[in-house]
C-alpha cells in the first residue's frame, strides 16, 4: 500500500508509481478514501527492490505492508480512519438506522410509501426496500423490477437515500442506473465472489455503500472479511458488514442470533458493523431484544424490517417486520444503549 504525503497522487506521480511496479509485475489500484486516496499494490508487493525505489519518491509518506487477507479492511490499514456517511448519520459517530419493507408489493405501492414516512418518522436513516428477492420456494414472489420505481418514489417523497439487495449484474445495473444508495448483498451471496467482483467494479468511481450480510456458510471471521474487501479492493471502500444470524438455528429463532460477533470483527476490521436482528430471530416479537442487544455489543446501526400493516405485506414482512410504533420505541431505547456504551469507560 503506498501512503502518499499529499491528499492524492498527481497523475504524473501515478504514472512514475505504475512504472516501477510494472517492472516487478504489479499494478496500482487507487482506493478513494474520505480524505485521502491510497494505493494498492496489486500483486507480489514483497520485493524488497521495489519497496526501496517507491521509498525513494518524494512524495510517498510510506510504503504500508501488511501482511493480511484484507488489507484494505484490516484495522490497521491507513483506511482506518476512513468514514461511511449516509442519510445524514457518519457511522461509528451516530447510531444509523436502516428500516423498512422486506418486501416492496408493486401491486400495492401505497403500503410501501407510507411505510417510507412511517419509518422516516419513527427515526429512520436509511429506507431499505426489497425489489428482488431470494425465494426457497421456486414458485414464490421472485420480486419485479417494476418495484425500483416504488423505491425511488419513496426515496424522493422521504428524502431518504434507499438500500435494496441485488442478486445479478442486470439487478446491478437496473439499480445503479435508477440511483439506489447502498445495495445489500444477501446472505446467500455474500459467497458469490464473482457477483462481488461485479458489484466492486460497478461502485468503483461512485459513493454507493454496499451492505454486506454474512452468509449462513461462513466460518472463520476472515471469510466475512476478506468479502468486503472484494469490493473495496476495486476502489471504494464504503462497504457495511451486516451479521444477521447465521446457521444452525437455534430452536425458536429463524437463525442462530450472531450479534455477539460485534467486538470480534472490531479487533480485525475498521469496517462499521450494522446488525439485523430481523433476519436473525425471524418474529417480531423478538426482534427490539435482539436490536438492542446488538447495540450493546457495539453495532454502528440497526438494519430492521418494518412495515404499515405487516399482515399485508409479501415476502418476510407478515412475520418479522415491526408496526411503526413498536419500530419508534425500539430506536428511542437503542439510542439510549448507544449513549450509556458511549459514556462508559472504555467505551466505542
Ligand atoms: C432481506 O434483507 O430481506 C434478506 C433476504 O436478507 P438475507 O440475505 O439476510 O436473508
Ligand atoms: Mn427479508
Amino acid at each position: 500500500m503506498i501512503l502518499p504525503k499529499s491528499n492524492r497522487l498527481t497523475p504524473e506521480q501515478v504514472a512514475e508509481v505504475t512504472a516501477i511496479v510494472r517492472e516487478f509485475g504489479c499494478s496500482i489500484q487507487p482506493i478513494v478514501g474520505a480524505v485521502r486516496t491510497i494505493y494498492a499494490i496489486v500483486g507480489d508487493e514483497r520485493d524488497e527492490l521495489m519497496i526501496n525505489r517507491l521509498e525513494g519518491l518524494n512524495f510517498v509518506d510510506r510504503i504500508d505492508r501488511i501482511q493480511s487477507p484484507f488489507k484494505l479492511m484490516d484495522r490497521r490499514s491507513d483506511l482506518s480512519s476512513h468514514r461511511i456517511r449516509v442519510g445524514g448519520v457518519t457511522l461509528g459517530e451516530d447510531l444509523a438506522i436502516i428500516a423498512g419493507q422486506c418486501t416492496i408489493d408493486p401491486k400495492n405501492p401505497n403500503f410501501f410509501l407510507e411505510t417510507a414516512l412511517a419509518v422516516k418518522e419513527a427515526g429512520a436513516h436509511v429506507l431499505r426496500g426489497g425489489v428482488w428477492k431470494p425465494r426457497t420456494n421456486p414458485y414464490a414472489f421472485q420480486g419485479d423490477s417494476k418495484s425500483i420505481d416504488i423505491l425511488m418514489e419513496a426515496s424522493r417523497i422521504t428524502g431518504l437515500p434507499v438500500d435494496a439487495e441485488v442478486m445479478d449484474e442486470e439487478q446491478l445495473q437496473v439499480a445503479l442506473d435508477a440511483g439506489v444508495h447502498m445495495l445489500q448483498v444477501g446472505a446467500r451471496n455474500a459467497l458469490n465472489y464473482s457477483l462481488l467482483r461485479s458489484i466492486g467494479r460497478a461502485v468503483a468511481k461512485r459513493d454507493t455503500i454496499v451492505l454486506l450480510k454474512r452468509s449462513l456458510h461462513m466460518g472463520s471471521l476472515s471469510e466475512f472479511i476478506s468479502a468486503a474487501e472484494y469490493i473495496a479492493a476495486f476502489g471504494n471502500p464504503n462497504v457495511i458488514l451486516c451479521p444477521r444470524g447465521t446457521a444452525p438455528a437455534l430452536d425458536g429463532y429463524r437463525n442462530h442470533p450472531d450479534e455477539s460477533i460485534t467486538p470480534l470483527l472490531k479487533e480485525k476490521t475498521w469496517a462499521p458493523v450494522v446488525v439485523d436482528p430481523s433476519h436473525s430471530v425471524g418474529r417480531a416479537s423478538y426482534v427490539p431484544a435482539c436490536a438492542l442487544a446488538a447495540v450493546a455489543y457495539g453495532a454502528d446501526g440497526l438494519c430492521m424490517e418494518a412495515h404499515v400493516s405487516p399482515s399485508h405485506g409479501i415476502g418476510d414482512d407478515p412475520k418479522q417486520a415491526l408496526t411503526p410504533a413498536v419500530l419508534a420505541d425500539t430506536i428511542a431505547q437503542a439510542k439510549q444503549i448507544w449513549s450509556l456504551r458511549r459514556s462508559a469507560v472504555g467505551g466505542g
